[in-house]
């Protein structure tokens, strides 16, 4: 028999959202960082770990994290948060100038701790792949850059980082930022971001969009953009945003994140966007926890379109919670969409494991033969027990390693119930 170096034994899989609910006992076998084989006959390993019939699937990614800025929230006092989620026109682009009044002061040692210890705190929950997104323009310089290609590197092996090079505060509003965009995608940053909606004309998103593709096209860069941020149906970047993907032939290499406004749109423009989305291979990511108003998830779905859940903030000026836990985030969006039956809890599953690759360029296939074993063992037996608990992978594997595991012990013994001292009547 052959012996594999891990082999993942008891393990339960899902088959994705097409047959909900379905699932299956199996043994994983694992060999140079791959899905080798998946059986219902014990299988020889270098290591052995039972998954105790829990759920298996690949692992969390978070395809949008805005890491230099997490645990600001003391520094900002919430201010940049009351006017991004008020829902007054504009009041998200005030957000955006209060919460960059935190840059001023940015320390490249105290973002890399901070972004340490959330990657750290992700991958305990399952999260091995991280698209990080830190403000790239004229008040932050490389400041916010510099640290998370650092850590790109010191955690490699472990959690995958991509750096997004964000020009935060606009390419026409904020001259100059396009030359510190291309400086950061010289020292190695690995995606092109933008923000055109806030931009003053829609001439003017246009250009924006155009500055960034002219930038992704010379370093051979995907594009990843917040789009249409606020809650102003009027708004229509998203749409801007495929077609110059289309026109550019950058097509399967870019995506439209936040874009809040979709919620929106009458039906027929949806339908338009959806049709362009096609077109341009563009991908989603939504994070309906952070702010009222959201895409239309469903109906992108229901078209076929990958749509991830990113964590988005970790208590910044935007929003006071999150710890880069997944689950979490599926279950908050469970609720905040309205995806409570159990063909949505499958989606929401795929909406932290196999959407969010499609967002990365990675193999975005389920727990198959010829995957890279980058896998979570969950604590419940299927979506909607994994989503109630939502607690940290009892192991998580990446490249095939273990890299992480959460022990639960039972120290706690139940005294037998005694029906002798309950009648009060002694032992003879
Ligand atoms: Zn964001």
């Amino acid at each position: 028999m052959t012996a594999y170096d891990l082999v993942v034994r008891d393990a339960r899989l899902r088959h994705g959202s097409a047959r909900p609910l379905s699932a299956e006992v199996r043994s994983i076998g694992i060999a140079d960082g791959m899905i080798a084989e998946i059986t219902d006959t014990p299988l020889d390993g270098d290591v052995v770990i039972d998954a105790g019939g829990g759920l298996v699937t690949r692992s969390f990614v978070d395809a949008h994290l805005h890491l230099d800025k997490v645990h600001t929230w003391e520094r900002t006092g919430g201010r940049a948060r009351d006017a991004y989620a008020g829902g007054a026109m504009g009041a998200a682009a005030t957000a955006i100038e209060l919460a960059s009044q935190v840059k001023d002061d940015y320390d490249e040692a105290v973002i890399a701790d901070r972004a340490r210890g959330v990657l750290l705190d992700g991958l305990r929950n399952g999260v091995t792949h991280v698209r990080a997104f830190a403000d790239t323009d004229t008040r932050a310089g490389l400041r916010g850059v510099r640290p998370l290609l650092a850590l790109r590197d010191e955690l490699r092996g472990l959690v995958h980082i991509e750096v997004v090079a964000f020009p935060q505060d606009g390419l026409l509003r904020d001259p100059g930022a396009i030359d510190v965009v291309d400086e950061a995608l010289r020292l190695g940053a690995d995606v092109v971001g933008g923000i055109p909606w806030i931009e003053d004309t829609d001439r003017e998103a246009q250009a924006h969009i155009d500055h960034a593709f002219d930038l992704a096209q010379r370093h051979d860069r995907p594009v990843a953009m917040l789009t249409d941020d606020a809650g102003d149906a009027d708004l229509r970047t998203t749409a801007m945003l495929a077609t110059t993907a289309i026109d550019r032939g950058w097509q399967g290499r870019v995506a439209a994140c936040h874009a809040r406004a979709v919620g929106l749109y009458p039906r027929p423009r949806v339908g338009r966007l959806v049709r362009l989305a096609r077109r341009a291979g563009m991908a989603f990511v939504t994070n309906p926890h952070t702010a009222p108003l959201a895409l239309p998830v469903a109906t992108l779905l229901d078209a076929g379109l990958p749509v991830a859940l990113g964590q988005d903030d970790i208590a910044d000026a935007y929003y006071p919670f999150g710890q880069h836990h997944l689950l979490e985030v599926a279950l908050l969006a469970a609720h905040a969409l309205d995806m409570t039956a159990p063909v949505d809890m499958e989606r929401l599953l795929d909406m932290i494991t196999v959407h969010p690759r499609t967002v990365l360029g990675l193999d975005a296939r389920a727990v198959v033969t010829g995957v890279p074993a980058d896998l979570v063992v969950l604590d419940g037996i299927d979506a909607r027990e994994a989503l109630t608990r939502h607690r940290p992978p009892t192991h998580v594997f990446r490249d095939g390693r273990p890299v992480a595991a959460t022990v639960i012990t039972s120290d706690i013994t139940i005294p037998e119930p005694n029906p002798t001292a309950a009648s009060g009547r002694r032992p003879d």
